[in-house]
């Protein structure tokens, strides 16, 4: 079924939900209180506002979707730590997101979009193409549904990636929509500095995000140092190459300050080599950045094969030798495809 975008309650920010609640011929700080009672509070639904009259509750039940996300499963890792959410959209689209506990960290990775256009050979989202964009209330309610799954264990949300489906950079204006609005300190109140968002290098948007001088973190999927190489696992190089893709990170640093994490996916025989960690440090030299070196997780539509870890610890240490910080990230939650690049739609 197709929902009115703008009756999903999360994807309106507070000037819209006041407009729309003195269009009920109730007074603005209505509005306001819906807000903390969505974000400070994590009411899921009309009948938990119990500090607004009936009337007006049921104005909300009338109006306004809250169910925009069903969860239709729910994966446990045999990690323990690690839970995998497929979630239902209105209009029967799924999307995925990941709660990975750490020790006191609670890092949620959540998708932007059903599917991707970038088509990334060795990704399962890339594999399945691009169906459409998530609205910023369809982002913003990820979120909410852990936040919520987490207070009744007394614990919060500490950090979210946009490293779930899709391009984040590719939904730029609805991404970041949702991100303000998961940062009003009247609200949500999550700092800009916890969010991370992954791009595959939209050099465009990576200008505009630099201009914003945003405080979230940048992380640039990069994964080869040659074009040809890049091109043949990233479409998106052919459009955007290695050069104008780095040029435009050292701007982003030069504007900001801010350094920028690298993403690599180490994979056996292609990109693991030490001649390969030497290109890189290279490339990256007096780049005020870091490398995030992940083994490679498997995907049905992708014959390539993880490093082994004798492998991706001399990759790191080649890196550090020339000065540039690499951390070799843990995999998590593979037994149920919640890693990095395995989130599609699974078929029930
Ligand atoms: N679209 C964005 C963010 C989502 S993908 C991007 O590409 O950056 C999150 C990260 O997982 C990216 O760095 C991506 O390159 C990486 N990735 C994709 N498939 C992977 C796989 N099979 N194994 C390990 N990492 C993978
Ligand atoms: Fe899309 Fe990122 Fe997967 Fe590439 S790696 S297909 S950009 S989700």
């Amino acid at each position: 079924m197709e929902i009115k975008p703008s009756t999903v309650v999360y994807n309106l920010d507070l000037p819209a939900l006041t407009e729309l609640v003195k269009s009920w011929g109730e007074p603005a700080y209505r509005a306001k209180q819906i807000w903390q009672g969505l974000y400070k509070n994590i009411w899921i639904n009309p009948s938990e506002f119990s500090n607004l009259p009936k009337s007006l509750r049921e104005k909300m039940e009338a109006n306004l979707r809250f169910d925009v996300l069903e969860p239709t499963l729910k994966l446990d890792s045999t990690d323990g730590q690690t839970r995998k959410t497929l979630f239902r959209l209105p209009d029967g689209r799924q999307v995925e997101a990941v709660l990975m506990r750490y020790d006191r960290r609670k890092t949620l990775c959540i998708s932007t979009q059903v599917g991707c256009a970038m088509g990334c050979t060795f990704c399962a989202t890339g594999q399945m193409g691009f169906t459409r964009h998530l609205s910023s209330g369809e982002i913003v309610a990820q979120v909410m549904y852990y936040a919520r799954l987490l207070q009744a264990e007394g614990e919060v949300v500490t950090n979210v990636v946009l490293m779930g489906m899709g391009e984040p950079f590719h939904n730029y204006n609805n991404t970041m929509q949702a991100i303000d609005r998961l940062n009003d300190p009247e609200g949500y109140n999550f700092g800009a500095r916890r969010f991370t968002i992954s791009t595959s290098g939209l050099v465009p948007a990576i200008r505009q995000f630099a201009q914003e001088k945003r405080q979230i973190n940048l992380a640039v999927s990069l994964h080869a140092t040659e074009d040809e190489k890049r091109s043949s696992m990233m479409p998106v190089n052919k459009r955007y190459d290695i050069e104008e893709l780095i040029a435009a990170c050292r701007e982003y640093v030069q504007l900001t300050g801010r350094r920028i994490t690298f993403e690599w996916a180490l994979i056996h025989e292609i990109n693991d080599t030490p001649e390969e960690a030497r290109k890189l440090s290279g490339l990256l030299k007096g780049l005020l950045c870091h490398v995030n070196a992940i083994p490679l997780n498997p995907t049905t539509g992708y014959s390539g094969q993880a490093t082994t870890r004798e492998r991706a610890l001399a990759f790191k240490e080649v890196l550090e030798k020339n000065g540039i910080p690499c951390t070799i990230r843990m995999r998590r939650g593979i037994d149920i495809q919640a890693g990095c690049g395995q989130l599609a739609v699974i078929s029930l």
